[in-house]
């Protein structure tokens, strides 16, 4: 099962309110798409989830599956199964792509380490399946990556980790067409029973090789309009600003 419920959520960020009241319900086995204009409030909602500290919770709960989530840390987070791929993915030149998500998958079992051979196995595979050049692995964790390097290797990291809930914000931009259809051929894969997903996204472009089975439309802070994937072709005729 992989259920994610929140209720009036309202979050600030160095003080100011940002969320404020957001309720939203992904049931197992669903993808939902966040849409809204820049600066309202979609990545703060993501970094909320998996519980950046910078993001303060006021008021509200997360709720994963049956688990509480509101006061756990980022790590407990990691471990009850949510995933972010970040809108910016960090860098870091001293450990590899390889080292970065078999550590990650040794927090996700109990810090027991994951037998290496296999998760090379495994590693190699779904990065051949998105088209990931083989030099990769050994590499710095996205170090010297294009845009669209980073998001197909945020990919490459769900695929690995299998969360229950994963959270892609914005990892459609910067992606020319070719990087985007492997995205989604990679969010596809992973669609089924024990797995749920929130997809953030200014546009409806990823939405054509995704299809969500909701789309919520955020303003101010606030989850204003909810609908099918036709929710997501209307925005794109007739804007944010038209909404009622
Ligand atoms: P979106 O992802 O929808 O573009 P954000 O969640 O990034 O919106 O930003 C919402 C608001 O919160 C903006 O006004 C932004 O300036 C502010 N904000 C977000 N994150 C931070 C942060 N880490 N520090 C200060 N302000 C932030
Ligand atoms: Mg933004
Ligand atoms: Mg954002």
């Amino acid at each position: 099962m992989a259920k994610l419920v929140i209720k009036n959520l309202r979050v600030a960020v160095a003080g100011d309110l940002i969320l404020n009241g957001v309720d939203l319900e992904i049931n197992d086995g669903e993808i939902h798409a966040l849409m809204g204009p820049n600066g309202t409030g979609k990545s703060t909602l993501s970094e909320t989830i998996m519980g950046n500290p910078r993001y303060q919770i006021c008021d509200g709960q997360i709720i994963l599956n049956d688990m509480d989530i509101t006061e756990l840390m980022v790590d407990e987070r990691a471990r009850a199964g949510i995933f972010l791929a970040m809108q910016y993915p960090t860098e870091v030149a001293g450990i590899s792509n390889a080292d970065f998500i078999h550590a990650a998958l040794n927090a996700q079992n109990d810090g027991k380490s994951v037998p290496v051979l296999p998760f090379l196995k495994e590693l190699e595979e779904k990065m051949s399946f998105l088209e990931i050049a083989e030099d990769y692995a050994d590499r710095g964790l996205n170090a010297d990556f294009s845009g669209g390097e980073k998001k197909r290797n945020e990919i490459l990291q769900m695929m690995m980790l299998k969360p229950k809930l994963a959270i892609l914000d914005e990892i459609d931009s910067g992606l020319d067409i070719d990087a985007l259809k492997i995205v989604a051929k990679g969010i596809n894969a992973m669609r089924g029973r024990n797995f749920s997903c929130l997809m953030v996204t200014h546009y409806q472009r990823l939405l054509n090789y995704v299809i969500p089975d909701v789309v919520h439309v955020m303003m101010d802070g606030k989850i204003i309009k909810t609908g099918g994937a036709e929710l997501a072709k209307q925005l794109e005729k007739t804007g944010y600003g038209n909404l009622n």
